[in-house]
Order: C-alpha cells, then sequence, then structure tokens
C-alpha cells in the first residue's frame, strides 16, 4: 500500500515488511525502490539509510543500485582493515546473448 511522505514532500511511498533498517524499523521505499531518505526531516544529514534484508527472499527487492552501494561500503571497509591487502569491486552488467534472449 502506498502513502504519501510524512515529512510534506510529495513522495509516494511504501513499506516491505521484510525490508527494515539495523535497529528494526521499518523503511519507507520510494517507487523506484531507494529507500526514501527525506530532505524534510528534522534529522536529515544527507546520509542515505541502508535497507537490511530480513529474509534471503527480501534481498531480491531491495534495488540492485542499494545492494552495489552496499558492498563497495563493505570493501571499502575491508580495505581499512587490511592495510596490506586491497580488495576491489568490479559491478558490469550482465549482457544478455542472442541465443539468451531468443529463449
Ligand atoms: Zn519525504
Amino acid at each position: 500500500m502506498s502513502f504519501q511522505c510524512r515529512y510534506g514532500c510529495g513522495t509516494w511511498c511504501h513499506v516491505d515488511p521484510d525490508i527494515k533498517t539495523a535497529s528494526g524499523k521499518l523503511i519507507p521505499i520510494q517507487e523506484n525502490g531507494i529507500p526514501h531518505d527525506c530532505h524534510l526531516r528534522p534529522q536529515y544529514r544527507h546520509k542515505t539509510t541502508t535497507a537490511k534484508a530480513v529474509s534471503k527472499l527480501a534481498t531480491k527487492r531491495i534495488d540492485d543500485y542499494q545492494l552495489i552501494q552496499e558492498t563497495k561500503e563493505y570493501v571499502e571497509r575491508v580495505n581499512v582493515r587490511l592495510s596490506q591487502y586491497k580488495l576491489n569491486i568490479v559491478v558490469n552488467k550482465k549482457e544478455q546473448s542472442l541465443l539468451e534472449e531468443m529463449l
């Protein structure tokens, strides 16, 4: 069920019971699948909310963009801890082969 952002910015959001913050609160999700981090919210600090998938199924419903961002942040944290090593993440969109398109 969609609802308008309670801070009055006019954005339509929905919640997914399986997608919550690390502390367990439901996250308003915009129509494009990205968590709504309202600029009208009093505590707004230019920091995007990171959704955590509570169940494995819910991972599929979190936007690809967020999963990539989460993974990049994770890799950055690991790199800080492993000063002797450097992990790299490469994200390439899969190209469909002609054969796959025909199937
Ligand atoms: Zn808003």
